[in-house]
């Protein structure tokens, strides 16, 4: 067996937490191959070093003095190294980093440091080898990461090893040039290196127990996943719901790995499993809960636009020339809605109004602000009669209007529309239905 453990950045912001992964590591030896994150906030007044690292380059690029800031990055790392008592310097690196900063390099390269440098801690605090992800993660030259090319690389390199550290976060262009995954992007190194060493898991550990079916912000002590299928997460994922990077699940979903998340402060609960199919069934009815505020509803109205072929067509032109990307699109007999993001819309919107105008001549549009979407998700709604029936009327009893309904025929999710005003409203009623009164 073969286990790739990646590990976020609250599971490594200080010596005290590095003990606890050692401890994790040396608890079972088919933990090989370590992908840590950068260390993250020891408390919640705290700094993550990726932020600092961004804001000490913003002042070299601005040409102002830097150094301060850099000691402070250089100290955050020195106490985990004597926390530790390891016997390793990093006065070089930061000499190079240092020289690097004022030669302007990239935001990328100074963002990657993190991850780099608590890696080469890492490897040391293990025994480890270290594996640079500048050389075994490629991306090509619009920026895109490049799977197969890097599944070569990775997997040749890893192949050769028994055990090693590989830090998150960033790759490189093939000339060596540093690039970053998206924020929060060490669980996709994590997923890409269990893919390249055909891992029989891949472990996330952070620093709660598992997948929750609904935000702990908005539902009081939320039930944990026990298992969830890559699709059911990645609609979750997609509509807010934070754990896992949204992109963590392609690589190993190409060959079937499961993802295993834990807790790092808690190594004894047993966490979510994230798989490709089970014949397990889930709790509730529902798997999970997501959602997010923030869109904007157009709505064209025309009459007799059911028989004009291609006027949706013509519709979604704009939108596209704009560069807007579109959520959703219900439609009824002389209207069609188009749901978009309202920050990406909202600089553009008469450009869009008047561009639909001329390019597919409707009677009227009206545009709503401040909507929010709520995504009901769950692999146990497909066999299940009356789900929709109780959502609409859980959120008629709670008082909440819905402006749009939206169910795929793959019957997984259900996507409803409501006023940003409601939004918590609405996740409330939904959770209390479906868990807390099958409890
Ligand atoms: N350190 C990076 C961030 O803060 C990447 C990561 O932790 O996954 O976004």
């Amino acid at each position: 067996m073969r286990k790739v453990v990646k590990f976020g950045g609250s599971s490594l912001a200080s010596a005290e937490q590095f003990r606890k992964v050692g401890e994790i590591i040396h608890a079972d030896q088919e933990r090989r191959f370590v992908v840590p994150s950068a260390p993250g906030k020891r408390d919640a007044d705290d700094t993550k070093v990726t932020d600092m690292l961004y804001a000490c380059y913003d002042l070299a690029v601005e040409g102002k003095e830097f150094k301060e800031q850099l000691k402070e990055i250089k100290e955050r790392y020195q106490e985990i190294i004597n926390g530790l008592s390891l016997d390793i310097s990093l006065e070089e690196e930061f000499k190079t980093i240092g020289k690097n900063f004022k030669d302007k390099i990239s935001r990328d390269y100074a963002a990657s440091r993190g991850e780099y440098l608590n890696g080469i801690i890492m490897a040391a605090y293990l025994g480890f080898e270290f594996v640079d992800a500048a050389t075994v993660i490629r991306f090509d030259e619009k920026g895109e990461f490049d799977a197969n090319v890097t599944n070569e690389l990775m997997r040749e390199r890893l192949n050769a090893l028994d055990a090693a550290v590989i830090p998150g976060f960033y790759g490189a262009f093939a000339d060596g040039t540093v690039k970053t995954f998206s924020r929060g992007g060490s669980d996709i190194t994590g997923s890409i290196v269990a893919r390249a060493v055909k891992a029989d898991v891949y472990e996330n550990w952070t620093d709660v127990s598992g997948f929750l079916v609904a935000d702990p912000r908005i539902i009081y002590k939320p039930e944990t996943i026990e298992t969830i299928t890559y699709k059911e997460l990645r609609e979750l994922a997609y509509m807010g719901a934070s754990v896992l990077h949204e992109d963590a699940i392609f690589p190993v979903r190409s060959e079937g790995i499961p993802i295993n998340i834990r807790n790092t402060n808690a190594p004894e609960d047993k966490g979510t499993w994230i798989v490709e199919s089970t014949c397990q069934k889930p709790k509730y009815v529902i798997t999970g809960i997501a959602g997010k505020k923030g869109f904007c509803s157009v709505n064209i109205e025309k009459d007799q636009m059911n028989s004009e072929i291609g006027f949706g067509r013509k519709v979604l032109q704009v939108f596209e020339d704009n560069g807007i990307s579109f959520e959703h699109v219900p439609s009824g007999i002389d209207t069609m809605t188009v749901f978009v993001h309202q920050d990406e819309f909202m600089h553009k919107e008469q450009k869009v109004v008047s561009g639909i105008h001329r390019l597919a001549d409707p009677d009227a549009i009206d545009i709503e602000a401040d909507l929010a979407l709520v995504a009901v998700v769950g692999r146990g709604m497909k066999s299940t009669r009356g789900t929709a029936g109780r959502i609409f009327s859980a959120l008629a009893h709670a008082n909440v209007n819905v402006k749009m309904i939206d169910q795929g025929s793959s019957e997984l999710n259900i996507i409803i529309g409501v006023a940003n005003a409601d939004f918590e409203t609405a996740i409330k009623a939904i959770y209390d239905i479906f868990v807390l009164y099958q409890l």
